[in-house]
């Protein structure tokens, strides 16, 4: 049985403590897209933890922590992140890593920053982790293979040929000092070091894993609308963050995901620029940021403070479509309690007419948020375990947004702690 865990919006939703929660059930957990550019926090008995790249099952002794081949796969901080978590006493996850993964290389981060830098005020407000050099270069065909550190001749006439091209940038565009090829092919040798006693045919461990009958989690990072065909294109990630690219990401077949829930978050954040209809600002905005997630809406990997805004339906319905979701998970709702009466957008209004269709970027950019307002529930949801026991309101504001998305809410999370969950039958 393969799931999937994704975003419905712009990533930020909750989804590692919706994968840490169940993987409890799960044999394995693999990332299949995206790098270390962005972060999951994860509240367990060992204590608060920012993943990056680790998969979110690492916490537990009976799961398989694998790093798909989608993934844009840094090595050092692969490394730095297990130490992190075993200097805390949690044990050493069994760890696999994709032979056919490409690993993001110091030129790349280098790029990003040169390029941010080169931008200016225009940048795409990249976290700078060499994400978008290092999928172009995947798909320019000039990217570094796991399997590839294991055949020396083609490294060393690889190492040669991108360095050639890299410093074309490097000295020309950027004025900065070029790289060798013998520091390159050194830190290629590092890597092939570090990662050698994890290499693995993923694809076939996993096709076994299903005919055994495993339970299989696909983690996503960010969500529909950073995804670079049917997000908010160029403001976008690099790598898709749909679930049907779990199936590519992670190397099984498309009609083996059979559950794909969509975490979606009861207000909405955003990092990095691009359109973002219903988001708010000033004292509102700051009064929902520091009370958001667990301790404010603060970047995981950045620190940065997150965009915030009401919940929105036009974009969740739009991003629950996308995912092909069959359950919703519907996030931070506790967080909401403080409100007398909270926003939902309902639509958005475009050169005078209103439409409940996500739009191509150019007209969201032109988009105004319709609001419905709903009435409050002014008290602390956490700890209560039975959806019939939430209040009145809460239920209201639930039941309002499955209609609006379309998609059922079949799990519910009040807090930020594993056992935060309230199921509800469909
Ligand atoms: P992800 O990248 O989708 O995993 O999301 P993040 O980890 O960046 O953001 C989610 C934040 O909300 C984290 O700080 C979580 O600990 C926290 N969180 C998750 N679910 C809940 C919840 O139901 N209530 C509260 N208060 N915090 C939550």
């Amino acid at each position: 049985m393969v799931k999937a865990v994704v975003g419905a919006n712009w990533g930020d939703e909750g989804k590692g403590k919706i994968t840490d929660m169940l993987a409890e059930q799960a044999d394995i957990v693999i990332r299949f897209q995206g790098g270390a550019n962005a972060g999951h926090t994860i509240v367990n008995d060992y204590g608060k933890f920012a993943l990056h790249t680790l998969p979110s099952g690492v916490f537990y002794n009976h799961t398989t922590s694998i790093i798909g081949n989608g993934v844009a796969l840094n090595i050092p901080i692969l490394f730095e992140e297990l130490k992190s978590i075993t200097d805390r006493n949690v044990p050493m996850p069994k760890l696999l890593v994709s032979d056919r993964a490409q690993m993001v290389m110091p030129y790349h981060i280098l790029l990003d920053q040169y390029e941010e830098e080169r931008l200016g005020g225009k940048s795409f407000g990249s976290t700078k982790s060499g994400i978008a050099p290092f999928y172009s270069d995947k798909y320019a065909k000039i990217g570094f293979q796991v399997s590839e550190l294991f055949d020396e001749e083609c490294l060393k006439e690889k190492a040669k040929r991108v360095c050639e091209l890299k410093n074309v940038l490097f000295e020309h565009l950027y004025h900065k000092p070029g790289i060798s090829p013998d520091e390159l092919l050194d830190t290629l040798h590092q890597y092939r070091e570090m990662v050698e006693p994890y290499v693995c045919n993923v694809s076939a461990y996993l096709d076994q894993a299903i005919k055994d009958g495993k339970t299989i989690l696909l983690e996503g990072q960010l969500g529909t609308l950073k995804d670079p065909d049917h997000g908010i294109y160029p403001m976008v990630t690099s790598s898709s963050t749909l679930a049907a690219f779990g199936a590519i990401g992670a190397g099984i077949p498309p009609y083996e995901i059979r559950q794909v829930v969509t975490v979606c978050k009861a207000y909405s954040s955003s990092v990095g620029a691009g359109a973002f209809v219903s988001e708010i600002f000033g004292e509102e905005a700051d009064e929902l940021r520091t009370r958001g997630g667990d301790g404010g809406e603060f970047g995981a990997t950045t620190g940065r403070p997150r965009r915030m805004g009401w919940f929105d339906c036009v974009a969740s319905k739009y991003g629950c479509r996308l995912q092909g979701t069959t359950d919703v998970a519907f996030t931070v709702l506790d967080v909401l309690g403080y409100l007398d009466e909270i926003p939902v957008c309902v639509g958005y209004e475009i050169d005078g007419e209103v439409t409940t269709e996500f739009p191509v970027t150019y007209k969201l950019e032109k988009a105004k948020p319709v609001y419905e307002k709903l009435p409050g529930w002014k008290c602390d949801i956490r700890g209560i375990k039975n959806y019939d026991e939430l209040p009145q309101n809460c239920r209201a504001y639930i039941e309002f947004i499955e209609k609006q998305i379309g998609y059922p809410i079949t799990m519910v999370s009040n807090g930020p702690g594993r056992s935060d969950i309230i199921y509800r039958k469909r």
